[in-house]
């Protein structure tokens, strides 16, 4: 099922979180319904989605159906989870990092613990921009919605995103998707997404912030001296740079003394690009796969920070025995691993299948960005995932 993309069409990836039955799934096919007959997508039903498929994503099982569809304006793809534990583990793994979310709240029912649960999580993981949808208006007088907005801005500036320009949509997914043209149904649906197109910005390449390239590998060449290679992350990178190699405890100061492409030298590079950078005075022994190439004063090290964690259950391939703290185990992330310790609240513990919140320490200093996402194993099983949330001092 696949809409056509023709190149020049931007690309953006989004998805509905919110409580259980709020219409998360209804909603999704509204959408698909809606933009069919706008002629952009097509549709997909109610059933088709919420039989989901199973994925393996780093290990993790979940249920997620990715729908896709388009506005005049950009291509979508749309993700959709069945229950409540496969949202968490979707967040959590970045398994289909959304650039956007909807977050779909009943007018029945009025923000309830998942919605804010959802919405903690798309806080955490980095999730800049929320449109949020208010569900079965066809159901409650328009004084009781107007008090279920006025809560979800509250709700919304609680959890750290903007109250006042998110963009607050009323309607019936269920009356839109049973074809009626009201204001309820089409129209909501309408204005949905042009709220989503407007507000939901369509991601970029990062090439103004100082640049980062993580090293994949490295070599010598005879009489010129050390190159390492990777894919520009971040910014731009030019000869004479002034740079410093960051990781497993090194700080070096180096500076850019060729770039690379296709084997050809060029005098800058940018993000996105896979490149090779001859780097002045660096043994090829100083270097591991892992380190990042950083302008030089632009990145740190460090070995400790807050993380949002997922712990697999026996049936996902994890542990069967709680985690409590002190627990050490290989830590994966990017194309490194390195020995952490996690520890938990005092007096807590973390069963298989729950999330929370954890100390995580690294043997040795790495650069870590936060909502840089990572998995732990056990004898090369995978027993958790998680995001980077907070580096702490
Ligand atoms: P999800 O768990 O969030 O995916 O919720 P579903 O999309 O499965 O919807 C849960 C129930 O609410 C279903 O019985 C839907 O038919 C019903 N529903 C969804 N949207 C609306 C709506 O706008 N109005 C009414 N009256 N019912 C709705
Ligand atoms: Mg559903």
């Amino acid at each position: 099922k696949t809409v056509p993309v023709s190149d020049d069409i931007k690309h953006c990836n989004v998805g509905t979180i919110g409580h259980i039955d709020h219409g998360k799934t209804t909603l999704t096919a509204a959408i698909t319904k809606v933009l069919e007959e706008e002629g952009y997508s097509r549709f997909v039903s109610y059933e088709e989605i919420d039989r989901a498929p199973e994925e393996k994503a780093r290990g993790v099982t979940i249920n997620a159906t990715h729908v896709q569809y388009r506005t005049k304006m950009r291509h979508y793809a749309h993700t959709d989870c069945p229950g409540h534990s496969d949202y968490i583990k979707n967040m959590i793994s970045g398994a289909s990092q959304m650039d956007g979310a909807i977050v779909v709240v009943a007018a029945t029912d009025g923000q309830m613990p998942q919605t804010r649960e959802h919405l903690l999580l798309a806080k955490q993981i980095g999730i800049k921009n929320i449109v949020v949808f208010i569900n079965k208006v066809d159901l409650v007088d328009e004084d009781v919605v107007d008090l279920v907005e006025i809560e979800m801005r509250e709700l919304l500036n609680d959890f750290g995103y903007d109250g006042i320009v998110t963009p607050i949509i009323r309607g019936s997914a269920k009356l839109a998707l049973q074809g009626d043209n009201s204001e309820m149904g089409k129209k909501s649906i309408i204005s949905l997404m042009k709220a989503i197109d407007e507000h939901i910005p369509t991601p970029t390449r990062d090439t103004t912030s100082p640049f980062i390239l993580p090293i994949d590998d490295a070599f010598t060449v005879p009489g010129r001296g050390t190159v390492v290679i990777g894919t520009l992350e971040r910014g731009v990178i030019k000869k004479n740079d002034e740079a410093e190699l960051l990781g497993f405890n090194v700080k070096k100061s180096t500076s850019v003394a060729d770039i690379q492409i296709f084997k050809k030298s060029v005098p800058s590079a940018e993000a996105g690009e896979n490149l090779g950078v001859l780097v002045r005075g660096v043994r090829l022994q100083a270097v591991e796969r892992g380190m990042l190439l950083c302008a030089r004063g632009s990145m740190d090290i460090s070995n400790c920070f807050e993380s949002e964690i997922y712990f697999l259950t026996k049936s996902e391939g994890g542990r069967s025995k709680p985690v409590t703290s002190k627990y050490i185990q290989q830590f994966f992330s990017k194309t490194w691993n390195i020995l952490c310790r996690v520890d938990v609240k005092e007096g807590e513990m973390i069963m298989p299948g729950e999330h929370a919140r954890v100390i995580i320490t690294l043997l040795r200093g790495m650069v870590l960005l936060e909502g840089q996402s990572f998995t732990i194993r056990e004898n090369n099983q995978t027993v958790a995932t998680g995001i980077v949330a907070k580096i702490l001092p």
